[in-house]
């Protein structure tokens, strides 16, 4: 009786182990893939206060000098 406790107590120990593993795999593959699909961001430093800005979000005047605001951009 004491080595089917013993027993059992082990497979549930493998069942939840393998079960961790799984979900670990899971996400560090989604990780990768994140990654491959999302390359880095170009970053520009606002012309005013120097505060470095994701391409995407910055504000650019006539002269195509980036800030970080468009309150930036009128202040120049
Ligand atoms: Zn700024």
């Amino acid at each position: 009786m004491k080595y089917l406790l013993i027993f059992i107590v082990v497979i549930v120990a493998l069942m939840l182990h393998k079960k961790n593993r799984a979900a670990s795999d899971q996400l560090s593959r989604q990780r990768r893939d994140g990654q491959r699909l999302s390359p880095p961001e170009p970053m520009h430093a606002c012309t005013h206060c120097g505060v470095n800005v994701p391409a995407s979000r910055c504000v650019w005047d006539a002269q195509h000098r980036p800030y970080c605001c468009a309150e930036h951009a009128r202040k120049g």
